[in-house]
């Protein structure tokens, strides 16, 4: 079992400050956390930072620190009440790459055993951290009563920082994939590459927009790519979804798994890691492949299906990368035409709840007076249902615009823009003004947003759904805190 720590730029900023404010003795701080649970996997969505005044440390020296036992007694009583789970952080201000102690080992142990009749859903783990912010980190695994690693650290920021534990694994190319992306290592470096070829990338929607995403994602080597979609193929498809066949449209070929098939075959065998998942994407199926994600793209059209996307992306903090187009034609002739990318870091970017009306105008403002005369009348832009027809060269544009931003996220090779809208008549890209929403109730700093909330946060969400569907099939309950 192995674990992971997912951050907010804002929590992060603050974790950082209070551990290396004084780096002439070790100090201490809390992180609450929510957490969600897999078989294998556990992974800490941290939300709040709990500093130790000076009258909470009972001893506090160069080389070790300890907190009074009420101070952490009623840190507990808190979680207990409210559903969180803890990670406690300490430093060792002279290392860089730090380890953690024998007393730190000792002192661990008796905590974790402690804690062990709280859980589940209560997990605790335990942090070191470096003058640099390197780090080591472990936590108690209740089920078989023993220390397991926290392998990574993802801090939600542009690009996306992930820290290592010390002694885990750097990210790295084999010799064959050095030879397929060379031409892209000289572009974004190996690291670069490296980190996108360990990216585990969750697709929404495998239609026309869908199916030029998933091209870019296979030929940049993103490592592995779920596909998800229930949607069966139809001759009306074949003008648009990239790589059908239309034998496979007669006999209505899951749209995954016309992708999947095809795109495999340009890896190597072992490499051949592009999943088709023929669920919807609401599903509690898909959910769980979703929450598992390092990056979730949603290139549907349905406002609906979004803005949930968008809600699982906030409370699992997982980068959201949001495409749409939309075209308009009257008598034969195009009246316009355009679509959208919006880039969301979970806390540190607007997410599509903060958007809806100030992005229209940002557009807007920028359209000639037809155009939004037209845009006024019809209302393509973000989060309205896709009006036909369908053309396979803006699919094309939007869906390698949405593959940059990827790759800009991933690679930090350039600033990642958080709204591009391409209009198809202007034939031109801009960035729009997207502006977070300070109240926003998903992705606000308000200690009763959704962001970090975990399953805490979707419960609601999908208690709605299955409310909607009255089939009775039983949802699984939520793990976990
Ligand atoms: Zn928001």
């Amino acid at each position: 079992m192995i674990s992971e720590v997912r951050i907010p730029l804002a929590v992060w900023t603050r974790l950082r400050a209070t551990l290396l404010a004084d780096c002439s003795v070790e100090t201490k701080c809390f992180l609450l956390c929510r957490t969600l649970e897999s078989e294998s996997r556990v992974v800490f969505l941290a939300r709040e930072v709990v500093p130790v005044s000076e009258e909470a440390y009972a001893e506090r020296s160069a080389s070790l620190v300890e907190t009074r036992p009420e101070f952490v007694y009623n840190l507990l009583l808190r979680c207990a009440r409210e559903g969180y789970s803890l990670l406690e952080a300490h430093t060792h201000p002279w290392s860089v790459n730090p380890r953690f102690s024998a007393i730190d080992d000792r002192s661990d142990l008796q905590k974790f055993q402690t804690t062990q009749r709280m859980s589940p859903p209560f997990r605790h783990g335990s942090l070191v951290f470096g003058n640099d912010m390197s780090f080591e980190g472990r936590f108690w695994d209740y089920q078989r009563a023993r220390i397991a690693p926290i392998v990574r650290l993802r801090v939600l920021r542009a690009p996306l920082e992930t820290r290592y534990g010390t002694g885990q694994k750097p990210l790295w190319l084999d010799e064959a994939e050095q030879t397929v992306y060379d031409r892209q290592i000289r572009a974004f470096g190996a690291e670069g590459q490296a980190m996108l070829s360990h990216l585990r990338v969750a697709l929404v929607g495998a239609g026309g927009l869908g199916s030029q995403i998933a091209h870019a994602l296979a030929l940049l080597g993103v490592g592995q790519i779920l596909l998800i979609d229930p949607d069966r193929l139809e001759l009306s498809n074949l003008n648009r979804v990239v790589g059908a066949s239309y034998a496979q449209a007669q006999r209505g070929w899951r749209k995954v798994r016309v992708l999947a098939q095809r795109l495999n075959r340009a890896r190597p065998p072992e490499a051949r890691t592009i999943t088709p998942l023929p669920y919807d994407a609401r599903s509690p199926k898909a959910l769980s492949h979703l929450l598992g994600c390092d990056v979730i793209i949603g290139a549907v059209d349905s406002a609906v299906v979004r803005q949930y996307l968008n809600t699982v992306a906030m409370v699992a903090l997982i980068p959201y990368l949001d495409a749409g187009v939309g075209v308009r034609s009257k008598d034969g002739k195009l009246a316009q035409g355009g679509g959208q990318v919006q880039t969301i870091i979970p806390g540190e970017t607007a997410c599509l709840a903060c958007v809806e009306r100030g992005i229209r105008q940002s557009v807007e403002e920028q359209l000639t007076p037809h155009q939004r005369a037209l845009s006024l009348l019809g209302g393509y832009i973000q989060g309205e249902p896709i009006p036909n027809p369908q053309v396979v060269f803006l699919n094309g544009v939007v869906g390698n615009l949405l593959a940059w931003e990827l790759v800009k996220l991933a690679t930090g090779c350039a600033p990642v823009q958080p709204y591009i809208y391409y209009d198809l008549l202007q034939q031109q890209a801009f960035p729009a003004r997207a502006e977070r929403n300070l109240d926003c109730m998903l992705c606000s700093e308000h200690s009763d947003s959704l962001l970090g909330q975990g399953m805490y946060g979707l419960r609601g969400y999908i208690q709605q759904a299955h409310k909607r569907k009255r089939r009775g099939k039983p949802i699984p309950a939520p793990r976990g805190s």
